[in-house]
């Protein structure tokens, strides 16, 4: 690698909506099996429900957390029934799985969704053998990005020196921890970026979808 990213020798990747689109398929079919569990759950409509987990999710950052925190739920039952959807119909891209391998050092998905999902998730994409580790929920003891901790317990866990790592995230409030730790970071923007967000200090660089950045800064030199 050359330019800014010559010092880096481990990439850290976010899951849903870093290294596949979320939006099409499993944030419909999971959002939905949300708000049936919390109505479930707290025996309320799925209207009410609905507005629960928006709550949840400004308050605690993910639905589980504030059903954690504030209806003390076992997290394993929540995290089965949730991700258990069919991934078949999510697509392959080409470029990733192609230009993904050839960054050199070390590669990691840091990703707020339960292990089970991503296992399974980046053996659909077929990009499984380009990590070295997957960092799921349950190793940040269920506290999501961007809590500070959970960011201190994946460096340590996988020995990651945060000055020489990358990471790359759609959501760009989970690149501030980043930042401040002395991590370089991507922020993938999609396709109509919020101008509100488009001059974060902690978005070092930016790209519209991870394919076009790794055209932009792999391909090249080949
Ligand atoms: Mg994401």
């Amino acid at each position: 690698m050359t330019g800014p990213f010559s010092h880096i020798d481990s990439w850290v990747f976010d899951l849903d909506n870093t290294l596949y689109d979320a939006e099409a398929h499993v944030f419909v079919e999971v959002g939905a099996r949300m708000t049936d569990f919390v109505a479930a759950h707290l025996n309320i409509p799925r209207p009410e429900a609905d507005v629960k987990r928006k709550h949840f999710f400004r308050t605690y950052g993910t639905t589980l957390r504030g059903m954690m925190t504030e209806h003390g739920i076992a997290p394993d039952d929540f995290l089965k029934h949730v991700h258990d959807i069919d991934l078949s119909v999510v697509p392959q891209c080409g470029i990733t799985q192609k230009l993904l391998k050839q960054l050199p050092g070390r590669r990691f998905i840091f990703t707020n969704a339960p292990r089970h999902f991503a296992e399974a998730m980046t053996a659909q994409l077929g990009i499984r053998d380009c990590f070295e580790g997957i960092f799921a929920i349950e190793d940040a003891a269920y506290w999501p990005k961007p809590h500070m901790d959970t960011y201190h317990v994946f460096l340590k866990k996988h020995g990651v020196d945060p000055k020489r790592a990358c990471m790359f995230e759609d959501m760009e409030v989970n690149l501030k921890p980043a930042h401040d730790l002395g991590m370089t970071t991507v922020w993938f923007h999609g396709r109509n970026p919020d101008p509100a967000h488009l001059n974060h200090p902690h978005t070092h660089h930016k790209a519209e979808k991870l394919s076009d950045w790794l055209v932009t800064h792999v391909e090249k030199k080949h």
